[in-house]
Order: C-alpha cells, then structure tokens, then sequence
C-alpha cells in the first residue's frame, strides 16, 4: 500500500528497533563484486531515505562483527529492505555474505539509523555518489521517483567502468554517470573523476546535495559542490570507508 505516497512527512524519526532476525528472500548480482539481498523483516518499519541498518554475524564461538549497510529500497517496500553490499576482498562481513548468505538464509540486523544523511522530501535534489557510495542515494531516487515523482533530482555516479555499475537497468535520464577508468566502446559522456563541467552538467547549482562514497571521493566533491556554490549547511555527506 502506497500510503506515504506524495509527502514524506509520515516518516517520522523514531528510536530504532532492537536487534530482529530478517530473512533474505532474494538476492541480485548487480557487478561482480556487488549483490542486492531483499531482507524480509519481522519488526520492520519505515525508514528515511538515506538511513542504513547494522548487520551482526556471530561465529559458533561467540565472536561477532558488526558493520552498517545503506538502505537501498523506498520506504514504500513495506515489510522488507534492500541492502545492497560490495564484496572486500580482505573484509570480514562482506564476503560471508557474498560467499555464504543464499535465499532463505536468516541474518540478524538492527535500524534504521542515522538523522543526518536522510532525505525528507527537499527539493531540488543533487545526489553526488562514487562506486557503493550510490547506494543510499538509489534509497532516495527511487523513493522520489515513487512518492514525489515531480521534484527535481539528479544523480551524479562515478563508476570505474561499465560492468561496475549498481543499479544499471534501473539508471535513466535522471542520471548523469563518469567513468573512471574504462568507459563502455560506445560511451561519448563524461570519462574521469567527478569534476566541476560535470556538477554543471547536472543543471542544478542549489538546493540540497548528498554526496556519499570513499573519503577521497567525499572531500573531492563537497569541495566541487562548495565551488559551485551550493550552500555548506545544505551538503550532507556521508563516508564508506577508510580510503581513498
Ligand atoms: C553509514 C554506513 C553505511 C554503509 N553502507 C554500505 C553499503 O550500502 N554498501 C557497502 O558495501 N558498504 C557500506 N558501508 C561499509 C560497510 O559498513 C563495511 O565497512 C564494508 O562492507 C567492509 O566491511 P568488511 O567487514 O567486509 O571489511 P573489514 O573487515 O571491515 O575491512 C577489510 C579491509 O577493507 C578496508 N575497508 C573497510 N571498509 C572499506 C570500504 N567501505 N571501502 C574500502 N575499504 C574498506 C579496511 O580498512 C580493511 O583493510 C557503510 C558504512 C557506513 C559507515
């Protein structure tokens, strides 16, 4: 039932739940370092945009690792939520669910959480992300193009190269992507790092930005997004990892 559909204001900022066992009912191979696993929640509730979960896994011996995964789905999924997770090579959590986690699987998780990185229905919308860093912003696109389908957004996506693309049967005219390394044979858009011709070819220079991904890719384009003049107090980021 769509009932948050045309405002966001019936999302209102509650404590988050306690720790739930949620099953995975579907998982999707976006990349081949990056899954989607639809959890199917028995405490859920509706999340803003932008919030993520804690995920806990607990070995037979007691010992247990936690980490935070962005929210990808809209709200308007009522009774589950998408996380969708890159596989670290030398990481702890995000192989086991690479490599172990299968449908029907249960997993153990927490949220939603954060206050700050969340959209509640602002407009005009510029989302800036870099590699797993558009996942939270995919939360906020897809809710928008669901609920308040006439407000302004944009997606700027840097990407290595084709087959790193998250999300890429679901990318259309409101996303504009960079290719860092390798663009498709065919590509005549923009190649290399985020820079200002690409913010410019957003067609928004105000309103609210998110910008979210690797520390490096964060520095690098709130300060971009500070040359173009978008207002600091209106620059939410949100940070990934420790690299750059
Ligand atoms: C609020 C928030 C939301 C997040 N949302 C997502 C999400 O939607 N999808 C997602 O894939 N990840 C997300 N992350 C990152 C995630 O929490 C983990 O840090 C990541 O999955 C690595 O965990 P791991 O146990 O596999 O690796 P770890 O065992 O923690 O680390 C292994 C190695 O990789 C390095 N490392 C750790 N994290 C990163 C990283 N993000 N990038 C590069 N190197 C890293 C470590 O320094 C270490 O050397 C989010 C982080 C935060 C804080």
């Amino acid at each position: 039932m769509d009932r948050l559909s045309g405002s966001l204001t019936p999302v209102e900022l509650r404590a988050p739940g306690s720790w739930q066992i949620g099953t995975v009912n579907s998982i999707k191979r976006e990349t081949p370092h990056v899954k989607s696993f639809r959890i199917e929640l028995p405490m859920w509730m509706p999340h803003l945009p932008g919030q993520h979960y804690d995920v806990r896994l607990t070995a037979p011996d007691g010992y247990r690792a936690q980490r935070s995964y962005s929210v990808a789905s809209s709200p308007l999924d009522e009774g589950e939520i998408e996380l969708t997770i890159d596989r670290l090579d030398d990481g702890e959590v995000s192989p086991y669910f690479h490599d172990v986690v299968v449908e029907g699987d249960e997993v153990e998780v927490r949220g939603p959480f954060a206050s700050y990185f969340v959209w509640r229905g602002e407009a005009p919308v510029l989302l800036v992300g870099g590699g797993s860093g558009v996942v939270p912003l995919m939360a906020i696109l897809r809710h928008r193009r669901r609920a308040m389908p006439g407000i302004s957004m944009r997606l700027l996506y840097s990407v290595r190269s084709a087959e790193d693309v998250i999300y890429a049967d679901e990318l259309g005219g409101d996303a504009v992507l960079t290719f860092t390394r390798k663009p498709p044979a065919d590509w005549t858009g923009h190649v290399g790092r985020i820079d200002g011709a690409l913010i410019a070819k957003s067609g928004l220079d105000s309103g609210t930005a998110f910008v979210c991904g690797s520390n490096g890719f964060v520095e690098t384009a709130t300060h971009l997004l500070l040359e173009a003049e978008f207002e600091p107090e209106r620059i939410r980021t949100e940070r990934f990892g420790p690299t750059g």
